[in-house]
């Protein structure tokens, strides 16, 4: 068997055997095909990968293998089987033969390349057909970076090459996006608020899906068991104290129709219980005005929430303004006068309003910018 045509003049001649035993042939896999009347034997769909991971697990090379054809010849008396194929980044080729049938013990493979060990490859294979299907189902539950890492760790020892089927966290979260679109019933490209808003059409999402708009858009959403909870919770805990706070953190600006880009957060209130974080009711919104997160508050006290004893938020005016308006049902100023005056009366009648507290590490971080304390 012919040495593949060298692209780089350095790289040594590389020559090993490969075994395969009954059971990892098997599982490779033969099939019947016809072609302009005559029967062929090949093998099934999904043996690029398969035979991929066994050239890695046996020579370790680097190079992201794309396969041209596998013949099975079992009448000229030539190999059995003969597999082509050449790395998509140093043009390295790989002929991968067997001589004889698989027999009781397996099947040999021989192969000819050139060793690329000390070859820095970046690309990765294509993550496609059943492999695709595959890597969704592990994906299931796991964060990219942790597949990544067990593969890793399954697959590699100290001072390997990376194999070229180890995935990039970018085509790892496209597998699991799909797969999320593909459990929701849309279409890769659609535009994320439509989805959604076909999403709270089905009956699965009726309930949680509280308020979308289009314009400016802003999603709503929590669930009828947050409220319940949350009742439940109220009335038995001595202080009653919920925070609201925002992130721009982990959405991506929507780019709107005139060309501009929306800032997107999350809104989330949440409270504390037995020491771990409990979500109350969230809202992901390109508004961030005071009427907007009153009317988002509102609607949660309109669904059910009870009003809590005390509301702990960062120094954001729209935010101090908006749970004036929606738990105490006055403006901030009116608030902060009838504080001043129940502090200051000599009656003992103090009217129970919901408590509104700044964050001690906003009110902290906001001091620190002071002037004062930044000038030399
Ligand atoms: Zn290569």
């Amino acid at each position: 068997m012919k040495m593949p045509k060298k692209h780089h003049k350095d790289l040594q001649d590389f020559r090993q055997n490969i075994h395969l035993s009954c059971k990892e042939w098997d599982k490779l896999g033969v099939q019947l095909k016809e072609y302009k009347e005559r029967t062929y034997e090949v093998l099934e769909p999904g043996w690029c990968d398969k035979i991929y991971y066994t050239i890695y697990e046996n020579l370790k090379l680097p190079c992201a293998f794309s396969f041209k054809n596998a013949k099975i010849d079992r009448t000229t008396g030539g190999p059995f089987l003969t597999v082509k194929c050449q790395c998509t980044e140093c043009k390295t080729e790989i002929h991968l033969y067997s001589l004889t049938e698989p027999t009781a013990d397996g099947i040999d493979f021989h192969v000819s390349t050139l060793d690329t060990r000390r070859l820095i490859h970046i690309k990765k294979r294509q993550l496609r057909g059943d492999r695709r299907k595959q890597v969704a189902e592990e994906l299931k539950g796991k964060s990219a970076y942790l597949w990544q890492r067990e593969a890793a760790h399954k697959r590699m020892n100290f001072g390997d090459n990376k194999p070229a089927d180890l995935y990039s966290s970018e085509v790892l979260r496209k597998v699991m996006q799909e797969t999320i679109e593909k459990e929701l019933g849309l279409k890769s490209g659609d535009n994320p608020i439509i989805s959604l808003f076909k999403v709270a059409q089905s009956p699965e999402y009726a309930g949680s899906i509280r308020e979308i708009c289009l314009y400016k858009p802003f999603i709503m959403y929590w669930l009828p068991e947050q409220i319940a909870l949350y009742n439940l919770w109220l009335k038995n805990d001595k202080i009653g104290s919920i925070s609201i706070d925002a992130t721009g953190s982990i959405t991506k600006p929507l780019q709107t129709a005139d060309g501009s880009k929306s800032i997107i957060y999350l809104y989330q209130a949440v409270t504390n219980y037995n020491d771990k974080i409990f979500p109350l009711f969230q809202m992901i919104s390109g508004k961030h005005d005071a009427n907007t997160l009153c009317y988002w508050i509102r609607e949660w006290l309109r669904s059910g929430a009870k009003i809590p004893k005390e509301v702990i938020t960062d120094y954001s005016m729209a935010l101090l303004i908006a749970s004036s308006l929606a738990f105490n049902q006055r403006s901030l100023q009116n608030y902060l006068d009838e504080c001043f005056h129940q502090i200051f009366s000599s009656s003992t009648y103090l009217e129970r309003m919901c408590l509104l507290r700044i964050d001690i590490a906003h009110l902290i971080k906001m001091i620190t910018r002071w002037p004062c304390f930044s000038k030399d």
